[in-house]
């Protein structure tokens, strides 16, 4: 790029202010010793309150999250979790990582996430659980989800990393399932640089979860150094804390942000042959990454877009490809909504402080371009 470029438009960075730095400069100048703990624990509760759940254990990642609880529901060997094909490794890998199976079901076409009915087709003897993935802040049928699991005894897990902000029914993305699991990973919504939490209101889960985050001590052991089991390390540094913290409490503005850009690009790309992020009556879409699916019937070249994109110096982001089509999972060739999807739709840039000047450049060069198809 010469100097007469334009800076370039990120898909997303993460929105830091003097507060989360003032926290982050005080965990490393304080936080240690007896206040090692004190933003990792003060993080928890902010986001326990956040969610409306009665516990909370904050890690590493998302991924580590999601490794805990499935070990703490006992998940191994043998096992099978019925999840969409359409997702990011990380929701597939810990049931790896357990020696347990992922068993991909096609997608529906509105929403992006797990088909009901295509779950409840895939269901054996050997099904432990449901994992729901709210994909780019769209929900999962929970409704559809939850009566599938009662019928058959299955609980739904939340995969809601991509999904603050979302809200189901008046219940948040994440507060519904037998347990949830978040990321703060600087692409998304709220950052911790790094960073995952684990939320339940399952006492009994809450307390092996808590146990297996530990190296396997138990709340209560006397003895020091003394697992009663092979546990996990997954842990959230106090350090990461403090700037959750700061986040924490700008969330409603972070969350804001999100909403505010997604609007604009729905305004202005407005009568173009796609669609984006849905919001049925009775939820709110966190809308963490804006997405555009191009309808069936038009020729569309996504890497025709994706190099307009980038000769302007801005950045576009390919739909997730079926879990399926990577070739590290038995290829299927049914899934014809995942495949259409995946070809069809990219993620628009969507840093919560994008400027309205940033905007019209990504319309600028989506609306000749898909205008003349
Ligand atoms: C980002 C993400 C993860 C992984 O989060 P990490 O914190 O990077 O482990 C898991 N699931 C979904 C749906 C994600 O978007």
């Amino acid at each position: 790029m010469n100097s007469d470029s334009p800076s370039r438009i990120y898909y997303t960075k993460p929105s830091i202010t003097e507060l989360e730095i003032g926290y982050a400069t005080d965990a490393a100048t304080n936080g240690w010793g007896e206040h090692c703990y004190d933003y990792i624990h003060r993080f928890e509760a902010m986001f326990r309150a956040h969610l409306g759940v009665k516990h909370a254990i904050a890690t590493s990642s998302a991924t580590g999250a999601l490794h805990i609880g499935m070990a703490a529901m006992g998940i191994g060997a043998g096992d099978e979790v019925v999840l969409g094909d359409i997702n990011w490794i990380a929701s597939a890998a810990p049931i790896i990582y357990l020696g347990a199976t992922p068993v991909l079901v096609d997608v529906l076409a509105d929403s992006w996430c797990l088909d009901p009915a295509a779950v409840e087709a895939s269901i054996t003897p050997n099904t432990r659980a449901i994992l729901a993935v709210h994909l780019y802040g769209n929900l999962c049928d929970m409704q559809a989800l939850r009566d599938i699991g009662k019928r058959h005894g299955i609980p739904v897990i939340e995969d809601a990393a991509e999904a603050i902000g979302s809200v189901w029914h008046g219940q948040r993305a994440g507060s519904m399932g037998i347990f949830g699991a978040f990321s703060f990973h600087g692409t998304k919504t709220v950052t911790a640089g790094e960073g995952g939490i684990f939320v339940t209101n399952d006492d009994a889960l809450y307390e092996k979860a808590l146990t297996l985050s530990n190296h396997g001590r138990a709340r209560g052991e006397t003895r020091q150094f003394w697992p009663a089991m092979i546990g996990f390390k997954y842990k959230m540094s106090n350090m990461q804390a403090a700037i959750g913290c700061g986040q924490m409490e700008r969330i409603e503005e972070l969350m804001a942000g999100k909403r505010r850009v997604f609007d604009y690009y729905h305004d202005a790309l407005r009568g173009l042959p796609l669609r984006m992020n849905p919001e049925p009556s009775g939820t709110t879409n966190g809308y963490w990454m804006p997405t555009i699916v191009v309808d069936h019937d038009v020729q569309f070249d996504r890497e025709e877009l994706l190099a307009k994109l980038k000769a302007q110096n801005i950045d576009g982001r390919v739909f997730f490809w079926p879990l399926s089509s990577l070739g590290l999972f038995k290829a299927i060739s049914s899934h014809r909504v995942s495949d259409s999807l995946s070809r069809r739709a990219i993620n628009l840039p969507s840093y919560h402080d994008m400027t309205k000047a940033d905007l019209e450049r990504v319309v600028s060069v989506l609306r000749p371009l898909l205008k003349k198809i």
